[in-house]
C-alpha cells in the first residue's frame, strides 16, 4: 500500500465566507469530534479558511458543502513529494517536476490550462526562484542548485541565476502589446530590437512587408502575433520560450511561423514551444514534454519523449514511461467515410436555409460565393485566412445584410454570434454567472439539458464566482462559448473557438457544439484554424479563398475531406492522416510523402 501525501487547494478568489455561512467550517467532522482542527478561518487569508492538511482526512464533505465549489482536495502517492519544485502558498497549487531543457533541440509543452505551464516557463526564465514547497521562507538560489546537483538542471540553473543565459519570451497575451508599446510602426518596434541583424530574413520568411509601416495600435490579432515573434527571434538570447505562438495565425501562417522558427532561431540555445495545436506541434517541436494532473491542485511534467510518440500517448491518455492514466478515454480521428455524422445530413435532411450564388460589395472588398443549404442540425466548419469575407456571409445568411447579387430563402433568422477577440468588460454585469443569467436563466438550472451539454460540459460551472475581468484566457474562451450556445437562435456563428484553449476543452467545445446543433435543429458555423477541433467537430466544411480585406470566395459546403483538399492545395501543403490514430499530421515539404501527395492531387491523404 502506498503512503499518500494530501492535497488541499482553495480557490480564494471562489471562496466568499460572508455569502455562504461557512459550512466547510461547521461540518467538517474533524473540527467537531477532536481537540484539533482540520479547517479554520485564518487571519492572514483576510478572514477566509485554511485546511491544514495532515489534519484532514479528506472525507470530503467540505468539497460537496460549499456552494462556490472553491475547494479541491486529492491524495497523492507519497514518493512525488521528492519531485516538488513550487508551491505558490498554503492551500495553493504545487508543481511537480520540470520540462528538461536540451540544447539544440526544440522542446515541445503540451498539457491542459492550469497544470503548471506557465508556473515552468517563469520558473526556467528565472522569474520565479522555485521555493521547493517551502512558501513560508524566502526561495534561495542555493536551495535549488543544491536540489539539482548531479542533473542536467544544475548547469542550467546556475547560469541562469549567474546571468549568463539571456531569456527570449514570446508572451502568451499578445493583446496586451499596444498596450505598453502605445506608439510606433512595426518597423520602428523591429529596428530598435534587431540584435541578431536578422531583421530582413524575418520580415521575408513571416510575411510582414504588407504590415511594416503600419503603427502597432491598429494591428489585427494575426500581426501583433507575428510583431511578438519577430521581436522575439531578433533578440539574442540563450533560452526562447515561445507562449502559444499559434493563436490568431491562419493555418498557412502557423506552418510559416514554424518553418520559420526552425530556420532562423540560434540552435545553441534552449527552446520552449507551449501550444495547444497539436498539428503545428507535431511539426514544429523536435521533443514533447506533457504536463498532467488536476489544472488548479496540482501538475506534473512527464519525462521528454519523441514528437510524434508523446502526442500519440497524450491522445491516447497513457504515458508509458510514467505507467500513469492521464485522461479517462482516448481521442481518436475517425476516417471520414466511417463517421455517423457522414450520413447525418443525408438521414435528416432538412434544409434550414439555402443561398444562391451570392456577390456582395463592401467598400473596397468584394466577396463572392457559390450556392448550397445548410441543413437543421447540421454543423459547418469555414476555413480560409482572416478578412476573406467568413463573417460577412454568414450576415448576409441571417439578414443583416441583403446581396448585391443572388438570393438566400431564409427570413430573419435569428443568429447568436461569438466574435474572435473578446470583450474582458461587460456593462451589464460582472460575474460568470450575473452575465449567463441574463442571457438565458434556466440554462443555470442543473436539471436543465443546457446545464448539462454546455455549462457543465465546458466546465463553466467552476466559473461562475469569479468577475470576467479575472478569467484567464482559456477561460474567458469557454464562457463565451457558453454565452452563445445558450441562446436560443436558429443560426450560430463562433469564430476561432479553439483559441486559448488546450486540447481536451477543444474536444469539449467540439461535443457541446454537435449537442446543441442536433438538440435545437440549429445550424452551426464553426470558423478556426485549429485542424483538429474542425476535424472533430464538423459535417461539412465551406473553404474560403482570395485575398484578404480585398476579395473573397467562398466555396459551396462540401465534405470535410474535399474541402480540406482544396484549401491544402491553395496553400501548397500536403497533410496525411497518420495510420494508426488517424490524427491530420502535416508533410515535411519535399518528404517522399510530400512528393508522392503531390503527383496524386490528393494534397490531404484521407
Ligand atoms: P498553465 O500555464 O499550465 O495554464 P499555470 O502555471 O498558469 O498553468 O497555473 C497553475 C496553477 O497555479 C493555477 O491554478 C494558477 O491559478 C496557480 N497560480 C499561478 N500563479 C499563481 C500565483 N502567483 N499565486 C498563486 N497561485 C498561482
Ligand atoms: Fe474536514 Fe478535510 Fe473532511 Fe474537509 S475534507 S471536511 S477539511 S476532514
Ligand atoms: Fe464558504 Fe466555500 Fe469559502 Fe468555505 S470554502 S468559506 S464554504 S465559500
Amino acid at each position: 500500500m502506498y503512503k499518500m501525501v494530501r492535497v488541499a487547494v482553495i480557490d480564494y478568489e471562489l471562496c466568499h465566507p460572508d455569502k455562504c455561512g461557512i459550512p466547510c467550517i461547521r461540518f467538517c467532522p474533524i473540527n467537531k469530534t477532536k481537540p484539533y482542527k482540520a479547517i479554520e478561518i485564518s487571519s492572514e487569508k483576510k478572514g477566509k479558511p485554511i485546511i491544514y492538511e495532515d489534519k484532514c482526512i479528506a472525507c470530503g464533505i467540505c468539497i460537496k458543502k460549499c456552494p462556490f465549489k472553491a475547494i479541491r482536495i486529492v491524495n497523492l502517492p507519497e514518493e512525488i513529494e521528492e519531485n516538488l519544485i513550487h508551491r505558490y502558498a498554503q492551500n495553493g497549487f504545487k508543481l511537480y517536476g520540470l520540462p528538461v531543457p536540451i540544447k539544440g533541440k526544440i522542446v515541445g509543452v503540451l498539457g491542459p490550462n492550469g497544470a503548471g505551464k506557465t508556473t515552468a516557463m517563469k520558473i526556467l526564465s528565472g522569474g520565479i526562484i522555485p521555493n521547493l514547497g517551502d512558501y513560508t521562507s524566502a526561495p534561495s538560489i542555493d536551495r535549488v542548485l543544491d536540489k539539482f546537483r548531479g542533473t542536467i538542471f544544475y548547469d542550467y540553473f546556475k547560469k541562469l541565476y549567474a546571468k549568463e543565459l539571456k531569456v527570449v519570451h514570446k508572451i502568451q497575451y499578445i493583446e496586451l502589446i499596444p498596450s505598453y508599446i502605445r506608439k510606433g510602426t512595426v518597423r520602428e518596434i523591429l529596428d530598435k530590437v534587431d540584435e541578431r541583424k536578422m531583421k530582413k530574413d524575418v520580415i521575408e520568411f513571416l510575411n510582414m512587408e504588407l504590415m511594416l509601416d503600419k503603427d502597432v495600435s491598429i494591428l489585427s490579432g494575426g500581426e501583433l502575433q507575428k510583431l511578438a515573434i519577430a521581436v522575439a527571434l531578433l533578440r539574442d538570447g540563450n533560452i526562447y520560450i515561445f507562449d502559444e505562438p499559434s493563436s490568431y495565425l491562419d493555418l498557412k501562417e502557423r506552418l510559416n511561423m514554424a518553418i520559420t522558427l526552425r530556420e532562423l532561431l540560434p540552435m545553441d540555445s534552449y527552446i520552449f514551444v507551449v501550444d495547444h495545436d497539436l498539428m503545428l506541434l507535431d511539426y514544429l517541436a523536435d521533443q514533447i514534454v506533457i504536463t498532467y494532473g488536476v489544472p488548479g491542485v496540482y501538475g506534473i511534467f512527464s519525462k521528454v519523449y519523441s514528437t510524434n510518440s508523446g502526442i500519440d500517448y497524450y491522445l491516447n491518455g497513457y504515458l508509458p514511461s510514467e505507467n500513469m492514466k492521464i485522461r479517462d478515454e482516448a481521442v481518436s480521428f475517425k476516417f471520414h467515410e466511417t463517421r455517423e455524422e457522414f450520413t447525418y445530413i443525408e438521414k435528416t435532411g432538412e434544409v434550414l436555409c439555402s443561398w444562391s450564388d451570392l456577390v456582395k460589395k463592401l467598400d473596397n472588398f468584394v466577396l463572392t460565393v457559390e450556392h448550397g443549404e445548410v441543413h437543421r442540425g447540421e454543423v459547418i466548419g469555414i476555413v480560409g485566412p482572416n478578412a476573406i469575407g467568413k463573417t460577412t456571409f454568414i450576415r448576409i445568411l441571417v439578414g443583416e445584410l441583403t446581396p448585391d447579387e443572388g438570393f438566400t430563402t431564409s427570413t430573419a433568422l435569428k443568429l447568436s454570434y461569438k466574435p474572435q477577440y473578446l470583450k474582458r468588460k461587460i456593462d451589464s454585469c460582472i460575474t460568470v454567472e450575473e452575465c449567463l443569467k441574463d442571457i438565458n436563466r434556466e440554462a443555470l438550472n442543473e436539471d436543465h439539458w443546457l446545464y448539462q451539454e454546455v455549462i457543465k460540459r465546458l466546465g463553466v460551472d467552476r466559473l461562475f464566482k469569479k468577475e470576467i475581468e479575472n478569467l484567464s484566457g482559456g477561460e474567458l474562451q469557454k464562457f463565451y462559448v457558453a454565452q452563445t450556445l445558450i441562446r436560443d437562435a436558429d443560426i450560430y456563428l463562433l469564430d476561432e473557438p479553439s483559441s486559448h484553449i488546450d486540447v481536451e476543452d477543444q474536444l469539449s467545445v467540439a461535443r457541446a457544439i454537435k449537442k446543441i446543433a442536433r438538440l435545437r435543429k440549429a445550424a452551426i458555423f464553426v470558423v478556426d484554424h485549429n485542424f483538429l477541433l474542425i476535424d472533430y467537430a464538423v459535417d461539412r466544411l465551406m473553404t474560403f479563398i482570395g485575398i484578404p480585406t480585398k476579395k473573397g470566395y467562398g466555396k459551396s459546403p462540401t465534405t470535410v475531406g474535399k474541402a480540406f483538399n482544396e484549401l491544402l492545395k491553395e496553400l501548397g501543403l500536403t497533410v496525411r492522416r497518420d495510420k494508426e490514430s488517424g490524427r491530420p499530421r502535416i508533410n515535411k515539404p519535399g518528404s517522399y510523402l510530400d512528393r508522392y501527395q503531390r503527383e496524386l492531387g490528393m494534397f490531404f491523404y484521407y
